[in-house]
Order: structure tokens, then C-alpha cells, then sequence
């Protein structure tokens, strides 16, 4: 498809611009005089086709199924979008004055609330901007207490099932990662980890049902044997979505934990957009949070600076306000017994969809799934690999499940397909998939050469990392 300056022709325009009358007081740059800029110029109806086209060449969760395992695609109600569009909002200035912010402030104060009552949690920041924001500015409170202590750690332990961010983020701050393996069955090995807790390390991060999507059985244990040594134990709760309304994180023993407001809280993301990983901590690091904190006062709402042991700031003002008040639109909606809803029926989901697939597709630790389960293509036949299945599930209009993740799993597909789906559309994508497994059988090549529908075909994925063309030229 051309580019729109592809479609420009000369003195079109969708619009009169005001005529400007010259003043020889006031020149303007010649070089904006001559033609040296390259605009488009088109009519709006070339333009309202172009754009209407590259839309229609995308896809996202309101096209079709979406079941991107650890990413949680849930449908994103159009409500939250309307609020978040109310003029007192978006208008709102971010240095506007305290009196002015009541709103905006309760908002957030509201929404750090409901996240405590979800998680147990003693407070939470909304200041981090994605989860691995979150998860940074978790470390830097793991540092900051154990400094205050003055006892020196420099361990952080990570399961090998965990998400890439979780190393990035500890070796950001200055520690060492230690890799604790998993069993066959998923779970932490425990007589591993025994071994390995001392009094240098300072925290272990687990996340919560881990990226098999198993609830590792062993959580209580894990916590009681690292603070029997003192030690932090961390959440990532990237995949708290499973857990919503049926079991408190701080209850499992977790001391500080991250949530992704853009998986479990149904805001859109996808694309680098704007995102929130609030950070939550027990009573004994409430201390070390980021600041501002959002406080209530006898006269209203404010937001706290005065705080001598915070890690500071780590966000312009105090986070991503839209992403906010979505996630506070959307947990409002739903009330307690919808949150616990929406938890169960995501499970329910992935396991009535992992029992329609089980027949046909391998399943590498065979347990009751949590939110996502993992499958792969051992045993698959004509050649048939994880990339080639991903490719052709596109040409029957859903989006490909994660592949290749969890790195312990050779082959992984991860499919998650939220609470949002209906169990007709879980029994039509299970007809998909075991469709392309008769196609691996009778005809590999369909599937080897996959996709064939879509506006781009089969491309040369490290051609395109190594050498991605980011520009036009014309
Ligand atoms: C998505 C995810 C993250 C990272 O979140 P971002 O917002 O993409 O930074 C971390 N851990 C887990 C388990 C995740 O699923």
C-alpha cells in the first residue's frame, strides 16, 4: 500500500487556509517561502480512505481473539474510554492547584485503595509506567530498606520460568540474579532454593501464577523459608488477572508486588502506549515508596513530598493519569463480586480451551492451568514448528498466541484467553487450531508457508530486527 505522500497531488487540500497578507515588518523565513517543505497535499476524502484502509490492515482486541499469553488482551469496555475523555480530565493541568485537583486526586486515592483491598497490600504508587517500571522501582525499595538496615545483600533470586524484566530490572540496581530452577511439574524445587538462601540474599521474585500459568504450590513455604532469613519476597503481578478476588497476594506471604493496570485492569496497550505498573508494599516498606503519595487529609486531598526515606521520584508528576482512572472506571464497574468473577471465568476459560486442544497439541507440564496454559510443537507432524502454527492462525482471524515463551519450555505457545471470550468463540479458535494440525498431517506446506490472507505475508523477522527501515524515502 503506498504511503500517503505517495497519493499527494499538487494543490490539493482539505481545507482553506485563511489568506496571510504579507507584512515587510514581519518576514518570514524564506526558506519557508520556497518549497522546501514536503507536505501532503490531498483532498480529506484521499485522506479519510487512506486512513480508514491502514486501519483495517491492523489488528487488536476489537477485531477478533486476542489470546497473547502473559499479555492479558482482555476487551477494554468503551466506558472506561468515555471517562477518561471527560473535558475535567484531560483539561486538567498537572501543576493546577491542589484546590483545583480534588477530583483528580480522589481518583487516584480511590484507586490505590481498591488495589489494597485486591492485593492486601498497605499502599500503593501509581507513579511507575509499565510493569518493569514497577518492578524497578520494587528493587529500589528492596535496596533502599536493607540499606536503612545496614545489612548488605547483594542476591536477588529468580525462578528460570520467570519474565525477562524481572533480571533486567535487579541487575539495574545493582544486584546479582540467581537463577532457581523449576521441577517437572512447574513448580520452585524447593530443596534448590534450601540450598541456596543465605543471608545475602535479599529478596526473591516470583511471579504470580508463574509464566506456565501454574500456581507454584510451594508459595507459602518459599515465604516462610526467605524471611527465616530475612529475606524480601517480591510479586510480579503481571498475571494477577487469575488471582482477582480469590486470594490476596500479601496473604500468600508476598511483601511488595507490581500490577499491571494495562493487563488485569483493562486499559489498552499494545504499541509502547502509555501503561501502569503501581507498586504496592506491606506496612514495613511503606516508607520507601516512590513520591508523591496521595494522602487524605481532614481538608481534602493532597499529595505527599515530605517523605525522608522514599527512593524518590521516578516519574514525571505522579504517573499516567488516564491509565488511572480507566483501571478505576473499570474495577468501580465490576464492584467485588464482578472482580471475583472475572478471575474465576479466566480460568475457567483457559482450562475448558486447554481441554478442547489437549487431544491434538502437546502439553508439557500437564496440570490444571491457572489464567494461560503452555503448550508446544513437540511430535507435531510434516516439520511443523511453534513459528509456522503462529503464522497460520493468523489467515483464520486471530491473533497469534506468545510463542517461544517461557524460554524453559523448547517451542512454547502460551495461550490466554481471558475472561472476555465466549465459550463460542473459545470452541471456534480450538476448532483453528486442530485444523492446522490436520493441515500439518495432510498438507505441511499450507502451514510452513503461512500467512496467506493477511496485507503482509511471511517476513524475514531477523532481516527485519537487524535492518527495520523506520523512515521513508521517498
Ligand atoms: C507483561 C509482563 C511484565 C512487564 O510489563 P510491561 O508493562 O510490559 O513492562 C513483567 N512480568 C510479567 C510476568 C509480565 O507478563
Amino acid at each position: 500500500m503506498p504511503v500517503i505522500f505517495e497519493k499527494s497531488g499538487c494543490g490539493r487540500s482539505a481545507y482553506p487556509m485563511p489568506e496571510w497578507k504579507l507584512d515587510d515588518a514581519d518576514p518570514i523565513p524564506p526558506e519557508l517561502l520556497n518549497d522546501g517543505v514536503d507536505l501532503v497535499e490531498a483532498g480529506e476524502l484521499d485522506i479519510v480512505r487512506h486512513y480508514t484502509a491502514l486501519s483495517r490492515m491492523n489488528f487488536g482486541v476489537d477485531t477478533g481473539m486476542y489470546p497473547l499469553g502473559s499479555c492479558t488482551m482482555k476487551y477494554n469496555p468503551k466506558i472506561n474510554e468515555r471517562v477518561a475523555a471527560l473535558p475535567g480530565f484531560t483539561g486538567l493541568h498537572p501543576l493546577a492547584s491542589r484546590g483545583l485537583s480534588q477530583g483528580a486526586l480522589e481518583v487516584l486515592h480511590g484507586l490505590s485503595g481498591l488495589l489494597c483491598a485486591i492485593t492486601g497490600m498497605r499502599r500503593f504508587s501509581l507513579a511507575p509506567a509499565a510493569g518493569a517500571h514497577g518492578e524497578l522501582a520494587g528493587v529500589m525499595v528492596i535496596k533502599k530498606y536493607f540499606e536503612k538496615r545496614g545489612e548488605r545483600r547483594g542476591v536477588i533470586l529468580i525462578p528460570d520460568s520467570a519474565h525477562g524484566t524481572n533480571p533486567a530490572s535487579v541487575a539495574m540496581c545493582g544486584f546479582e540474579t540467581r537463577e532457581v530452577p523449576s521441577t517437572s511439574e512447574g513448580d520452585v524445587d524447593m530443596e534448590k532454593l534450601r540450598s541456596i538462601v543465605d543471608q545475602n540474599v535479599a529478596a526473591m521474585m516470583l511471579t504470580s501464577p508463574n509464566t506456565l500459568g501454574l500456581f507454584d504450590r510451594n508459595t507459602p513455604a518459599i515465604a516462610n523459608l526467605l524471611h527465616d532469613k530475612g529475606a524480601l519476597f517480591y510479586c510480579d503481578g503481571a498475571n494477577l488477572n487469575a488471582l482477582l478476588g480469590v486470594v490476596r497476594v500479601r496473604d500468600l506471604g508476598f511483601d511488595l508486588m507490581h500490577i499491571n493496570l494495562h493487563k488485569t485492569f483493562s486499559t489498552p496497550h499494545g504499541g509502547g502506549g502509555p501503561g501502569s505498573g503501581p507498586l504496592g508494599v506491606c506496612d514495613e516498606l511503606e516508607p520507601y515508596l516512590p513520591v508523591p503519595v496521595v494522602l487524605k487529609g481532614k481538608d481534602g486531598f493532597h499529595l505527599e513530598y515530605d517523605r525522608p526515606d522514599s527512593i524518590g521520584r521516578i516519574h514525571s508528576f505522579y504517573g499516567n493519569f488516564l491509565v488511572a482512572l480507566r483501571a478505576f472506571v473499570y474495577i468501580s464497574m465490576l464492584g467485588s463480586e464482578g472482580i471475583r468473577d472475572a478471575g474465576e471465568t479466566a480460568v475457567l476459560n483457559a482450562n475448558y480451551l486447554l481441554s478442547l486442544l489437549r487431544k491434538d497439541y502437546n502439553l508439557p507440564v500437564d496440570r490444571a492451568c491457572m489464567h494461560e496454559f503452555v503448550l508446544n510443537d513437540k511430535n507435531m507432524p510434516g516439520g511443523v514448528t511453534t513459528n509456522d502454527i503462529a503464522k497460520r492462525i493468523l489467515d483464520f482471524g486471530y491473533h497469534a498466541p506468545t510463542v517461544y515463551f517461557p524460554l524453559l519450555i523448547p517451542g512454547a505457545i502460551m495461550i490466554e484467553p481471558t475472561e472476555t471470550e465466549t465459550r463460542e468463540m473459545l470452541e471456534a479458535f480450538a476448532e483453528a487450531m486442530i485444523a492446522i494440525k490436520r493441515e500439518a498431517e495432510t498438507s505441511p506446506e499450507t502451514v510452513k508457508t503461512a500467512p496467506h490472507t493477511t496485507p503482509v505475508g511471511r517476513v524475514d523477522a531477523v532481516l527485519a530486527a537487524r535492518k527495520p527501515v523506520l523512515k521513508w524515502e521517498p
